[in-house]
């Protein structure tokens, strides 16, 4: 399966009663800004370079962005503070993203969920997480990325989980193990060679409270950088 046949399997899934009701009541009622325009309502694919290098894992769609616009982290609060640091980085040709159709192009890198559906109080339930990870398995598959930023903790609980049943690499230490942390700015090498770099999630309440701040967020993209150059440099040993 590629990218096209996956994003489509996505975008017309309804495995989960509690989300598809929420993404479409959501979608129906809209919030009072955008009340001219069509939600998405749907669950929402990932977005990026499809032969990308780094793989961003992030929680799952906002109710009035992702779900209202169709593409991960755009249009809302999470996106406007992610796409300045994915552009000062050089992994975005532009700061703003707005719309699908807003011209914004990601280079070597592809952003994913944890959960595609909009979830009420932005959390998704275990059942739900679990019904949505094969797709996330499956993007692994595809792009076999060297580094693969988790944006907060569930998005890293849900990579362990994968990689767990995946190879032996963390079965052998145990997901319990202290070594295997979620914190900011955490960086773990699965045996398979597999960078695993942790990040606060840039939501309102982390990024508004000052938990996460700018120059933090730039060090993971620059931390993200620095880790696929050092392989691009083994590689060509
Ligand atoms: S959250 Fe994932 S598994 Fe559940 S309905 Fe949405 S796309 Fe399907």
């Amino acid at each position: 399966m590629d990218f096209h046949e996956l994003n489509a399997r996505i975008t017309s899934c309804r495995k989960c009663p509690r989300l598809v009701e929420w993404r479409e009541e959501v979608a129906h009622v809209k919030r009072k800004a955008y009340l001219d325009q069509e939600y998405w309502g749907k669950p929402v694919p990932g977005f990026g370079d499809q032969k990308a290098r780094v793989l961003v894992v992030g929680l799952a769609p906002g109710a009035h962005g992702s779900n209202r616009t169709g593409r991960q982290f755009t249009g809302d609060a999470s996106g406007g503070f992610l796409y300045p640091a994915l552009y000062r980085a050089g992994f975005a040709n532009q700061p703003s993203a707005e719309s699908r159709s807003d011209g914004l192009i990601l280079k070597d890198m592809y952003i994913t969920a944890s959960a595609r559906c909009a979830p009420p109080d932005n959390k998704p339930n275990p059942e739900e997480l679990n019904n949505c990870q094969p797709y996330l398995e499956r993007e692994i598959q595809i792009l076999n990325p060297k580094v693969i930023v988790c944006l907060g903790r569930i998005a890293f609980e849900r990579i362990l989980k994968i990689y767990s049943a995946l190879t032996l690499t963390l079965s052998q230490t145990g997901r319990g193990d202290s070594r295997w942390k979620f914190a900011h700015g955490a960086l773990f090498k699965l045996e398979s060679g597999v960078w695993i770099l942790c990040s606060y999630h840039p939501s309102q309440q982390n990024t508004r409270t000052g938990k996460l701040t700018v120059k933090m967020f730039d060090e993971i993209w620059a931390k993200a950088r620095e880790l696929i150059e050092l392989e691009k440099f083994f590689d060509e040993q």
